[in-house]
């Protein structure tokens, strides 16, 4: 599994500037491996939808050190495809989940209480 920093080098190789400029974004990506150590922790972010929701935090662009300004979305793309080789919906992450009974449970809502005026 690339690690952020290995993520944030290849950013460097395609669009110029320096491992600073990117490490937020590819480190966002990642920070799921803090609920899930192993690679299930892709499913929170690396999709599509992912990539959008890493365009809403870190802005429509980011503007490296050289100057040059970028689209977030390449780099969101990038980090995806590096390490799924392809860029999934979360539908097909979806897919692969096991149903389990507990689920699709749905409780019983408590009824609204009627006011006593006394
Ligand atoms: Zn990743």
């Amino acid at each position: 599994m690339a690690h952020p920093y290995h993520h944030a080098l290849s950013s460097v190789n395609k669009w110029g500037g320096n491992v600073e400029d990117y490490l937020p974004i590819h480190q966002w990506f990642d920070e799921s491996k803090s609920i899930t150590a192993d690679f299930r922790h892709r499913a929170l972010r690396h999709h599509a939808e992912g990539i959008f929701m890493a365009e809403k935090v870190f802005g429509t662009t980011i503007t490296l050190s050289t100057g040059t300004v970028i689209p977030t979305r390449w780099v969101g793309e990038q980090h995806v495809k590096e390490d799924l080789g392809m860029i999934p919906s979360f539908a097909d992450w979806a897919r692969a989940i096991r149903p389990a009974p507990w689920m699709g449970r749905t409780q019983q809502l408590e009824a609204p209480t009627e006011k006593v005026s006394e």
